[in-house]
C-alpha cells in the first residue's frame, strides 16, 4: 500500500490527512491542531499514550475531560463520558484504516465510536501504519485477529479471544463474519462503525505515524 494512496482517499473522503515519520512528530502535529484553552476528551488508546499525546493534553493549556481519573464516583465518570461529547477536540486512534480512506472501529461501550460519529467539533485521530490494510474485508480480520484480542488482554476482558488470540468467530464457522463472536459479558465488539465520505470537511483529521503504534 502507498502511504500517499491512502492520505489521498482520506482527503477525497473530506478529512484532513498527514503522515509523519515518527512519533514525536506526531506529537507535535496533534498538538498544533488543538486551540489553545480547548477542551479536550479521548477515547482509550495505547496510541495517544504511546505517542505522548495523551500526557501532553493532560498537562498542557487545556481542559481534559479525564473519565480515567481514578477518584471518580461511577456517577462522576459516567458524566464525563457524556461532556465529552461536547468537546472541543476528541483525540482516539483506529482500529484500522483502508486503502479507500475509510476509518473502521469496532467499540463495546461505543462512547468512543459515538464521539467520532457527533458531537466534538473537531476529531484528531492518530494511527501507525500497522494500522492501514486494503479493504475493509482485511479490517474486520484485523479488529478479529489482533485488535479486540489485544485489547481485551489489556483490560482484562474475560472473553474467549483474550485467551487465543482471535475472535470465537473463526472457530464456529463464521469466520469473518463482521458482527459474530461471543456472548461474553465482556465482549468489546458491539458497534462496528465505518467512517467513509464525511458531510462535514476537516472535522476528522488523521495523523498517520510511520511506526507501528498501538492494536
Ligand atoms: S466478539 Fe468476543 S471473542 Fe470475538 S473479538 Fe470480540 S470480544 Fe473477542
Amino acid at each position: 500500500m502507498k502511504i500517499e494512496n491512502v492520505l489521498n482517499a482520506l482527503r477525497q473522503n473530506k478529512m484532513d490527512a498527514y503522515y509523519v515519520d515518527t512519533k514525536e512528530e506526531a506529537r507535535a502535529l496533534a498538538l498544533s491542531l488543538i486551540p489553545e484553552g480547548a477542551v479536550c476528551a479521548s477515547g482509550g488508546s495505547v496510541t495517544l499514550t504511546e505517542t505522548g499525546i495523551l500526557d501532553a493534553v493532560k498537562s498542557g493549556n487545556y481542559t481534559y475531560i479525564d473519565r480515567y481519573a481514578p477518584d471518580l464516583t461511577e456517577e462522576e465518570r459516567a458524566d464525563a463520558v457524556a461532556r465529552a461529547h461536547h468537546a472541543d477536540v476528541y483525540l482516539m486512534s483506529s482500529n484500522a484504516i483502508t486503502e479507500n480512506g475509510e476509518l473502521y472501529n469496532v467499540d463495546g461501550n461505543s462512547n468512543r465510536v459515538s464521539a467520532l460519529v457527533l458531537g466534538p467539533k473537531s476529531v484528531i485521530v492518530v494511527a501507525g501504519v500497522n494500522k492501514l490494510v486494503p479493504t475493509l474485508d482485511d479490517a474486520i480480520l484485523r479488529v478479529k485477529t489482533v485488535a479486540a484480542p489485544k485489547n481485551t488482554v489489556r483490560l482484562a476482558c474475560a472473553t474467549p479471544c483474550a485467551k487465543t488470540g482471535h475472535c470465537i468467530s473463526l472457530d464456529t464457522g463464521h469466520g469473518t463474519d463482521m458482527t459474530k463472536g461471543c456472548a461474553s459479558p465482556a465482549r468489546i465488539c458491539c458497534n462496528f462503525v465505518v467512517s467513509a465520505q464525511q458531510r462535514h470537511q476537516s472535522r476528522i483529521k488523521v495523523i498517520l505515524v510511520g511506526e507501528a503504534l498501538g492494536y
